[in-house]
């Protein structure tokens, strides 16, 4: 248009009155020219502006790492977190923002002091490792870096950082430690538990071979003796080649599908000989009484649901249990066997329950350790291994189940391990 108007210039230079209008109109058009250049320029800044934060605000959105950016002082203000909050904290980045004090709440109520005095110094410096409470109570583990900012006078105006979730790495690493010194434990009882027999053994064997042992009766005592301690050594030389084979998991497994009714009355038909020599009741619960199949020669119930597993295993699992609790309990008492399951569960639970001494609650964490032994005193004289559970646990694991325990010191023991059902 301004060139148009230009033109006609030669053409109006002669008409005096026009040339000024002429100026007017070309100043007119050179000023909204030049402000459309402007308004031009401005947009195309805005877009490119608009495209690079979408762009970070994409990454942040997506990452997986917290990123944040708080404002410290008397008004305390998250003004950024990305959404991956959700997931590492357990509230949503809109909790941050409506509580400036959020922060505080999630860390661990021992390390709680003032709430800004116990954050600040973790949230400044660039490099820390941070302890913080999930929504859903438990610790998470929190690799955090940070770059503070500050005003001209040195004080704190905003912290912005990326904290990632390491909760995994950290429980590996305590798993690795827990490892490492259950591998020392290990050999340091086997020593012991290797030592102590060993040492009678060769008691024994020089007394007889000095010629100290005339009576015939105290030699044979002496030869039960050393027949018992060898027979201990055995079995724990066999316990400990079976766990090490079941943890390293090379053990083969030869499953089939058992109605639960059956394998139940099996083990009771095994050990109710047994139980009942050493003066205790034995009963079996949970057990359908109705029947309309028979597996084997046994009345079975159709609706039992059937456990898909290898039954020398499992049975040997009972034979721990069974000879666990039979150590335990003083003649008089019961120990009953059943389990529980309701339609629809995909799991039976499987108990071994007695009326015997039972396991302090400081201990019952630890009896699926290997070689712990409740009582060392009380159990030396009972001879056991200290494995037991630690098999149990690992061949119920092998099958798919978990193991517990429940006791009441001075009233009795019941151990409970669950099977799955075999759907088919
Ligand atoms: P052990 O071969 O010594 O019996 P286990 O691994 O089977 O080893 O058991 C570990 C410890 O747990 C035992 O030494 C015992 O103190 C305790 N324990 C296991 N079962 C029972 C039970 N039914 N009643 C009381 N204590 C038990």
């Amino acid at each position: 248009m301004l060139g148009m108007h230009l033109m006609n210039y030669p053409l109006l230079v002669h008409i005096e009155m026009l040339s000024a209008w002429g100026y007017l109109i070309a100043g007119t058009i050179t000023w909204i020219t030049a402000n459309g250049m402007l308004l031009i320029y401005y947009q195309s800044i805005r877009i490119k502006l608009s495209d690079s934060e979408k762009r970070f605000r994409l990454l942040a959105e997506n990452a997986r790492d917290l990123i944040y950016r708080y404002r410290p002082g008397n008004k305390p203000q998250v003004e950024y977190i990305s959404p991956s909050a959700i997931e590492i904290t357990g509230y949503t980045p809109e909790e941050f923002y409506a509580d400036p004090a959020f922060f505080n709440n999630l860390l661990q109520p021992d390390t709680q002091t003032s709430p800004e005095a116990a954050r600040e110094p973790e949230l400044t410096s660039p490099n820390a490792l941070l302890q913080w409470r999930h929504k859903k109570g438990h610790i998470v583990w929190l690799e955090h870096r940070s770059t503070p900012f500050y005003d001209k006078h040195g004080n704190l105006i905003a912290i912005e950082g990326i904290a990632r979730d390491i909760t995994d790495r950290k429980n590996a690493e305590e798993q690795i430690t827990r490892l490492e010194e259950s591998r020392r434990h290990l050999l340091s009882d086997i020593s012991h538990d290797l030592r102590t027999p060993m040492t009678s053994i060769q008691g024994f064997v020089e007394a007889l071979r000095d010629g100290v042992i005339t009576d015939p009766n105290e030699k044979k005592k002496y030869l039960d003796v050393i027949h018992a301690r060898v027979l201990g050594i055995n079995r724990l030389m066999r316990d400990l080649f079976q766990l090490t084979n079941l943890e390293a998991s090379q053990t083969t497994f030869n499953l089939a599908p058992v109605p639960i009714d059956v394998l139940m009355q099996n083990i009771y038909d095994r050990f109710a000989y047994e139980v009942k020599q050493k003066g205790l009741y034995f009963t079996l619960n949970n057990v359908s009484s109705f029947s309309d199949d028979t597996i084997n020669g046994k009345a079975v119930n159709q609706k039992t649901p059937r456990v898909y597993i290898d039954v020398g295993r499992i049975d040997q699992v009972f034979t721990n249990l069974i000879g666990n609790a039979l150590k335990h309990t003083v003649t008089g008492g019961t120990i009953k066997i059943g389990y529980t399951t309701t339609p629809g569960q995909k799991e039976v639970a499987i108990n071994v329950s007695d009326t015997g001494l039972g396991i302090s609650a400081q201990d019952i964490p630890r009896v699926f350790d290997r070689f712990y032994k409740a009582s060392k005193s009380r159990n030396s004289a009972i001879g056991g291994s200290g494995l037991g559970l630690a098999i149990c646990k690992e061949l119920v694991k092998q099958h798919g189940g978990r193991i517990w325990i429940e006791s009441n010191p001075g009233k009795g023991t019941a151990v409970f391990f669950s099977l799955p059902i075999n759907q088919s």
